[in-house]
Formats: C-alpha cells, structure tokens, sequence
C-alpha cells in the first residue's frame, strides 16, 4: 500500500498527464508549429553570440533586453510585459498567483487542453462550459455562468485551438465587464488572423484583461519556449511572487533578443502559411468534407470515421491530430498549415485514403 507520504496530492489523483500523441512521419502536420526553421541571419548571430555567454554565470533575472524589446514590439508599457518560458508558464504563473485553493477558473470547451490542466495542477476548480454554434462563445450562457460561479479567472482562446475561429469584440468585452477577476486571452496563433481581431487595444481600457501570445507558432521558435503576457502593470508586478529565480535561461534570453531584432524576417512568412490553411480548406471542401473556418495556422475538419481516416494518413507518412475522444469533437480530425508540398501530400493521401474507404 501506498503510505502517505508517498502518495499524489488528492486533488491530481484524476489529472492525466498532458499528451500529444507522436510517432515518426515525413509530413508532421500534427502540433501547430511552423515547418519552416528561424531565419538563417538570426541563428548565426545567436551561435556567434552564444560564444560570449558566461555560461557558468547565472542570468539576467530581470532578462531586462528581453523585457525592453518585448515591450518595444507589442508598444506596450515594459512595465506591463511578463515573459516566460513558453505560454505555457505564463499560464502557470497566473494560476499560482490569481488561481489556486479556493478559486475557480472558466473555459469554453473545446480548447487547449492545458487552459483546464494548468490550473487544475495549481489547484484552482474548473468550470467548463460548452460553446455554441460554430464555437463561437455563447455570451448569454457565459455571462449567466459568470454570475453563477464568480470565476477568478476566464480563459478565452482566440482564435480558438482546435476549432480555428475567432471571438467577437463584443463578446470579449460582455466578458470582460461580467467577470469579477481576469480574462485571459489566449492569442498564440493571433499572427494568423486579421489584424483587428487582436484584443490588444482594449488593453487600456480594461485593468482585468490579459493578453498571452508566444513564440512558438508563428516566430517559428516552439524548441526555445518564449511565451509572454500583456496587462496592467499592477497585475504584472504579482507575478514575481511565484516565478522561480532565473527562469529564463541566458540562452533563452539572447535568443529572444535576437528573434525581436529579426522579427520582419521571422513573420514574414505567416502569409505563406495562412495561404495554405486556406487552400487546405478549400481542397476539403472541394470534396464535400466539413470544414470549420480557421482564423489560425491549422484546420479542423470531419470525417464518418476518424480513426480510420487517421491511420490511412499516417500509412501515406502524414501524421494530423485526432480529437475522437474530446467530447464535441467526435469526428474531427486538425491538420497543421505549413509547407505547399505539405498540403499536396495530405491532399493526395487523403484521396486515397477516401477512395479506399
Ligand atoms: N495556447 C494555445 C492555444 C496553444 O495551442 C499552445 C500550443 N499548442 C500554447 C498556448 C502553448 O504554447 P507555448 O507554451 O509553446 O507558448
């Protein structure tokens, strides 16, 4: 028997792990990252670079360039910028600070799995509810569940991972002014949407708002873990009370630097990338196949059966995700926008796979 001291927190017992199922293919269309690598001229500048880092030194704590060209970028108060490793732990760190023991969060599902497990590990209750219509947040049922169980933290995704659409600014603003704590939202893919469905701007009107957004889609660096939030310097500052000393590496930072300096270059090809979620969309449509409209670099679609439809892709060396077992998504399948032959290969396994099916 397990004696105590041994055994999980009571409140982990039913937290699985996160996965993201991997297995080895040519076409790994499956996680949402860029295909093409970072500009050349960036990564000869960090290997030039990385020569001159006291690697036996701890790091700037503070990462203050980071911090200054971050600021600089998003033309938002330094004062008002967190950086992490990932967004992933810019999630962590608003739960152990605004989440935890004795507070609840809210997500409208079906979303990023980790906008439920994150606070879930730091304790916080979660409240699901579902979307309406095409995914899109139902605002009166929101708000009534706002009112229900005072959530301390809203978590929206726009757009929206896996379903691939975007909020409305009324929504955002309905939420923002019935929640009692923060709105988070999560624009990781928002450099592939239109410019105005940014929620950026109404960051100076509205103290609750976060804005989280990383480096790991479109600045084409997932392998670096740069995620960073925008917000009211207030709620920024209660932060430092649960990061760990020197979370972001020397690497890290130096390479942070150098993807801002080079940020023109890095973006350039978000355009190229949304073009082929665009022409995936068309080509399943073009085959009777349902497609929900994506504002990010990947689409959701559905087919009678997934598994099959799944493992037929992966025998033609194309790897998509399969969401056959989250509640909603029973028939979904996200393949990931990236390379043109990237598409034709899914394309033509896909039409193979239908024909034989
Ligand atoms: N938000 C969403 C909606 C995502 O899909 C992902 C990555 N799959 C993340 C955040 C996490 O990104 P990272 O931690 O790499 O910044």
């Amino acid at each position: 028997m397990t004696t105590p001291a041994l055994s999980v927190r009571a409140d982990l017992e039913d937290v699985a792990p996160y996965v993201s199922p991997q297995r080895p293919a040519r076409y790994r269309m499956n996680t949402n990252e860029a295909p093409y690598p970072p500009p050349e001229a960036l990564v000869n500048e960090v290997a030039a670079e990385l020569e001159r880092v006291a690697l036996n030194r701890y790091p700037d704590r503070d990462a203050t360039r980071l911090y200054d060209a971050i600021a600089a970028h998003a033309g938002w108060r330094r004062e008002g910028v967190w950086v992490a490793n990932g967004s992933n732990e810019v999630f962590m760190h608003l739960f152990l600070a605004f989440g935890g023991p004795g507070r609840t969060s809210l997500t409208f599902e079906p979303t990023y799995s980790l906008h439920t497990l994150i606070p879930r590990i730091a304790g916080t209750r979660t409240v699901q509810e579902r979307r309406g219509q095409t995914f899109e947040i139902d605002v009166a049922r929101a708000v009534e569940t706002i009112e229900r169980d005072q959530p301390d933290i809203v978590i929206v995704c726009s757009p929206n991972n896996p379903t691939g659409n975007t909020e409305a600014r009324a929504t955002v603003e309905a939420l923002l002014a019935a929640a009692p704590g923060l709105v988070v939202v999560d624009e990781a893919y928002g450099e592939f949407a239109r410019p105005a469905d940014t929620f950026v701007p109404l960051l100076r009107t509205h103290s609750n708002l976060v804005i989280t957004k990383t480096f790991s889609k479109a600045w084409r660096l997932a392998g670096v873990r740069i995620g960073y939030m925008l917000a009211d310097p207030a709620l920024v500052a209660e932060l430092a009370r649960v990061r760990l000393p020197y979370h972001l590496s020397a690497v890290t930072q130096l390479i942070g630097e150098a993807a801002i300096r080079h940020a023109e270059e890095t973006l350039e090809l978000v355009q190229a990338i949304a073009q082929e979620r665009d022409r995936i969309a068309a080509e399943l449509r073009a085959r009777n196949v349902t497609v929900h409209t994506s504002s990010a670099n990947f689409v959701l679609f559905e087919v009678p059966d997934p598994a099959a439809i799944w493992g037929g892709l992966v025998e033609h060396d194309v790897l998509v995700r399969i969401y056959s077992e989250v509640a909603g998504l029973e028939r979904c399948l996200r393949v990931t926008a990236g390379l043109p032959e990237e598409t034709d290969a899914f394309v033509a396994a896909l039409d193979e796979v239908l024909g034989a099916a």
